[in-house]
């Protein structure tokens, strides 16, 4: 699906956000690093926006590589020289690394949704009907993956109507744009949570008593001990998965382009719990 990996071994690998302290990233990949006998670090580097650009003319001088979260998934696309075709439907880059200078960024949150997705509803799934809950880049990436699966068809609620609208026009699997996703419920047979409802506290995206018996629930959110909107969905016997595989994949992803190697999953997932 993605490209090759990166001919040129990053020398230091870094996760750049704001805020990145609470990252899990660096605890998984860097036990991974270790287990292939790797002697680069990966590290969270907090990085205001205002800071992207000096921040990556550095890394460029030292041949790193790394990852891109909330806020500066889409500027760091701008950024960037050359980026995969998935990168570019995404219009967000989570995973960058530099070649004969240049900036290359690709997006793996792709393959993690997929790899997650394919947990619940197996490989390369048929005719589904999609409730997708949020519109900004996690979504984006839910809608690249969805819009290769023969057959589906997607409703998207959003907060902010606008920005759904928007991601209607771009992506044609997107049939609905809804207000109130409770209609769209009874046809739905996986319904994705791509908002940070859930992260801080216990709130629902939806309401997990109105989820049909028979939709698979993905919530994209990780935290500790899992989310309560998963928790409730399993209560009910529904299946149900949090944001952990999608995490370990779209990692594990990363690792592939700027290595071209596996990386020990059972490693990383030890480290992620
Ligand atoms: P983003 O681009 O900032 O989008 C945030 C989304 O959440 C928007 O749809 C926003 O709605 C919605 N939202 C935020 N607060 C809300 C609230 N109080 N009520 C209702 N909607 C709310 O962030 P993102 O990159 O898409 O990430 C979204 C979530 O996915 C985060 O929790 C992130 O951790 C998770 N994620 C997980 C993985 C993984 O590997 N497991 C990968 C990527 C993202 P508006 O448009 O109205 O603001």
């Amino acid at each position: 699906m993605n490209g090759p990996p990166a001919r040129e071994r990053p020398t230091r690998l870094v996760l750049l956000g704001h805020p990145v302290s609470h990252s899990l990233s660096p605890r998984f990949h860097n036990a991974a690093l270790r287990a292939a006998g790797i002697a680069v670090r990966y590290e969270a580097l907090d990085t205001p926006p205002e800071h992207l650009a000096s921040t990556l003319a550095e890394l460029r001088r030292e041949g790193a590589g790394g990852n891109v979260t909330i806020p500066l998934k889409e500027s760091m696309r701008v950024a960037c020289d050359r980026l995969t075709a998935l990168a570019e439907r995404v219009g967000a880059v989570n995973t960058f690394w530099f070649e004969d200078g240049a900036l290359h960024g690709d997006n793996t949150d792709v393959a993690g949704f997929e790899k997650a997705a394919a947990e619940l509803l197996g490989e390369s799934p048929r005719d589904v009907e999609l409730l997708l809950v949020g519109a900004g880049g996690a979504a984006r990436a839910v809608l690249a993956a969805a819009e290769r699966w023969p057959g589906a068809r997607v409703t998207i609620q959003n907060r902010t109507p606008a920005r759904a609208e928007a991601l209607a026009r771009e992506f044609p699997v997107v049939r609905a744009v809804v207000q109130d996703p409770r209609p769209a419920l009874g046809a739905a047979t996986l319904v994705v949570n791509a908002t940070s409802v859930g992260m801080r506290d216990d709130a629902q995206p939806v309401d997990a008593a109105l989820l049909p018996p028979a939709a698979a629930v993905l919530d994209l959110v990780y935290r500790r001990g899992e989310t309560e909107w998963v928790r409730a969905a399993r209560a009910r016997g529904l299946r149900a998965a949090d944001g952990a595989t999608m995490l370990l994949e779209q990692g594990a992803e990363s690792f592939r382009r700027w290595f071209g190697m596996e990386p020990d999953r059972e490693v990383m997932r030890d480290a992620l719990r």
